[in-house]
């Protein structure tokens, strides 16, 4: 495996960062995670654009220019002949010292890599997840910003745990208002009597996915809101799916022990998973 390391690309073993670099001590650090299908990078603008607004965000000058990132991820690509794949690229503050001071960290560091990359959820597509609603609550915007795309996955993780704990497939966090906020690495859908339902992105990660998503929605003509939800919104939902760039369109079939409508993925879902793919495929066609 080639992987882009700091303007050099180099094999896997040689891909090799400090241990005092802050992205390890102190998760100071943002990333992204973008597909490419058949070859091409999917919404590589919109990744970028998130990229470099996360690491304004925490005052991270990321080294490279966005046309330069934008080639480091096709290049990585390419060098290992990637046409379906998966791409994380990585900008930590870079090499400082134990204490947390950014100011001891003179020069980011930037890293891609690309591995291949098929349906994360494999057969629950067609059976749809069970998820349970977590204790732990989503950061909230006051605090770290969840439109964040940081390298401290830490919230997300513990979300994780409850779940596998919980013997389930994904994690509903709800912030700390109260209301949903989103998975534990996708964002979060009800459907109720016909319309499409998702809550407001400031204390969720403005998901790309979720914009296709809604997109697609519009131009298929079903009516779209943007709202607060909590549990009783879930529960009582006919349907319910997950967005993200890693588990696509994902449907969702019991939360908490509540079977979700007739407890298999529902129409709408369908309907949009079908038209996610179409919509991959045909920009990921030659
Ligand atoms: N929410 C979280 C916490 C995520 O990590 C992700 C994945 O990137 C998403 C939502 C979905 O965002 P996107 O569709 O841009 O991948």
């Amino acid at each position: 495996m080639i992987i882009y390391l700091d303007g050099r690309y180099v094999p896997e073993e040689e891909a090799k960062i400090s241990v005092f670099d802050h992205g390890l001590l102190y998760g100071d650090g943002v990333f992204e995670g973008i597909r490419a299908y058949n070859g091409k990078v999917f919404r590589l603008d919109e990744h970028l654009a998130r990229l470099y607004d996360s690491a304004k965000t925490i005052d991270l000058a990321v080294p490279i220019t966005k046309e330069e990132m934008a080639e480091a991820i096709k290049e990585t690509l390419r060098r290992n002949n990637l046409k379906d794949a998966y791409i994380r690229p990585i900008v930590t503050r870079g090499k400082g010292d134990l204490g947390l001071d950014p100011r001891r960290c003179k020069v980011p560091t930037v890293i891609v890599v690309a591995v291949t990359w098929g349906a994360m959820y494999g057969d629950l597509y067609e059976k749809g997840l069970r998820a349970i609603c977590v204790s732990v609550r989503r950061t909230p915007a006051e605090s770290m910003p969840p439109n964040v795309k940081s390298l401290n996955y830490l919230n997300n993780i513990l979300a994780k745990i409850e779940a596998n704990h919980m013997g389930v497939d994904e994690a509903i966090f709800f912030d700390t208002h109260g209301y949903i906020s989103e998975g534990s690495g996708d964002n979060i859908f009800i459907v109720k009597n016909g319309a499409i339902i998702t809550p407001p992105t400031l204390n969720n990660l403005r998901g790309i996915t979720r914009q296709v998503v809604l997109e697609i929605a519009q131009s298929m003509g079903i009516t779209l809101l943007e709202r607060n939800l909590g549990y009783y919104d879930l529960y009582s939902a006919d349907e319910v799916f997950v967005t993200g760039t890693a588990a696509e369109v994902a449907p969702i079939r019991e939360i908490d022990g509540r079977v979700i409508g007739n407890g298999k993925p529902g129409p709408i879902t369908r309907q949009l998973m079908a038209a996610f793919k179409t919509v991959t495929q045909k920009e990921g066609s030659p």
